[in-house]
């Protein structure tokens, strides 16, 4: 199994963005080149598992592979560094998933794969 396969496995089970070496900066989804001083000396990083929902949206059709969901709440979710998540928002009253509103990241079983069968896990988000 190639490693670079468990390098993205990796990105998908911890919030992996990136820190520019040159100026400090983080950066999610993660970049190449840093985006406030063009460097590319970047590092992957760990990102923040908290934040607050900056924006979000009520999805009642449902998305190839997440049939059996909706409707669901996909939401913004700026991170303690202010890094971006675009993400689902599971287990949480309707009425907590509003803007502002505190939030934190947790490991799910996304979909199953049709073809090998396989199951797909990531991260999604929930109201604190
Ligand atoms: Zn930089």
């Amino acid at each position: 199994m190639a490693i670079q396969h468990w390098r993205q496995r990796d990105r998908y089970y911890r919030l992996i963005g990136s820190r520019c070496k040159e100026c400090g900066a983080e950066f999610f989804p993660p970049v190449y080149r840093c985006r406030k001083c063009g460097s590319e000396n970047v590092e992957d990083k760990e990102m923040p598992k908290s934040g607050k929902i900056l924006t979000y949206t009520v999805l009642h059709e449902p998305l190839p592979g997440f049939e059996a969901q909706a409707p669901f709440f996909l939401a913004v979710v700026e991170l303690e560094n202010g890094g971006r998540v675009l993400t689902q928002i599971v287990d949480s009253p309707d009425e907590s998933v509003k803007i502002g509103a505190r939030a934190h990241a947790t490991t799910r079983r996304m979909r199953v794969d049709g073809e090998s069968g396989q199951i797909l896990y990531g991260y999604k988000f929930v109201v604190d």
